[in-house]
């Protein structure tokens, strides 16, 4: 088996090492003797390098980055629509979650309009949301904690399936307890850069629902790792943030 792990502008979108979660999901499949080949796309690539996709990571930026990349990225909506409505796994993570609604509108109350493939909003509102975060998420998946860094001023405002549930921190508004956005297999997220690594769960996730769409996978076959550290250390950011 093998899976295509698309990395969208990597260079642009990676404002917080989101690139460790590129490593933690070809790691993960490689210890289980499943070929993860990581594609790059950038701003020259062919947009068939996404036809074939079987994950997509749409990392964090910048006001200003997201301002730039959603003129490139505006070409790709219908496509990454139709990839979403298909089921492909993608993990927006803070500005690349953002991009994903229909505005963000910035602190200078400018308008940076988003791709639109997804009803929601987002409009930054006074002081940033900052520090670390402890969430209940609404995945079926154990532990059903999940840790974290945000820092955004945007305020997400939608009515999907949360992520998961605020046990401490912000999430999408500060206000209504929630955090993140689950539409069939897209998970929109404010936890920043490296979530895959201190939450091994979510990765798995994201590779089963990934192997079912792709080989109709049966997912009792997915092999258990030995995830001893990697817990100890969810445990332990746990204990401290709460
Ligand atoms: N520009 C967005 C905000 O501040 C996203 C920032 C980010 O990706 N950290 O809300």
């Amino acid at each position: 088996m093998e899976l295509n792990i698309v990395n969208m502008f990597p260079k642009a979108l990676n404002l917080y090492g989101d690139r460790g979660n590129i490593i933690t999901l070809q790691k993960r499949c490689e210890w289980r003797g499943i070929k993860a080949n990581i594609v790059e796309y950038s701003f020259n690539s062919n947009a068939d390098i996404l036809k074939t996709a079987d994950i997509i990571l749409l990392g964090g930026a910048s006001d200003r980055e997201q301002g730039i990349m959603y003129s490139h990225l505006l070409s790709l909506k219908d496509l990454l629509k139709s990839l979403i409505e298909d089921g492909v796994c993608l993990l927006a993570i803070c500005g690349g979650y953002q991009l994903l609604g229909e505005a963000y509108i910035d602190a200078n109350q400018n308008v940076i309009k988003g791709l639109g493939v997804l009803d929601f909003y987002t409009k930054s509102e006074g002081k940033r949301l900052i520090g670390n975060i402890v969430i209940e998420t609404t995945l079926d998946v154990f532990p059903k904690t999940v840790v974290g860094y945000e820092n955004h001023g945007g305020r997400t405002y939608h009515g999907y399936q949360p992520f998961g549930k605020v046990l401490k921190g912000f999430g999408n508004n500060g206000k209504d307890g929630f955090e993140g956005l689950i539409y069939k297999n897209v998970i929109g997220t404010y936890l920043h850069g490296p979530l895959l690594p201190k939450n091994p769960h979510i990765a798995d996730y994201m590779l089963k629902k990934a192997l079912e769409r792709k080989y109709s996978f049966d997912t009792l076959q997915f092999q258990k790792l030995d995830d001893t550290l990697e817990y100890m250390v969810h445990e332990k950011v746990k204990e401290l943030y709460m």
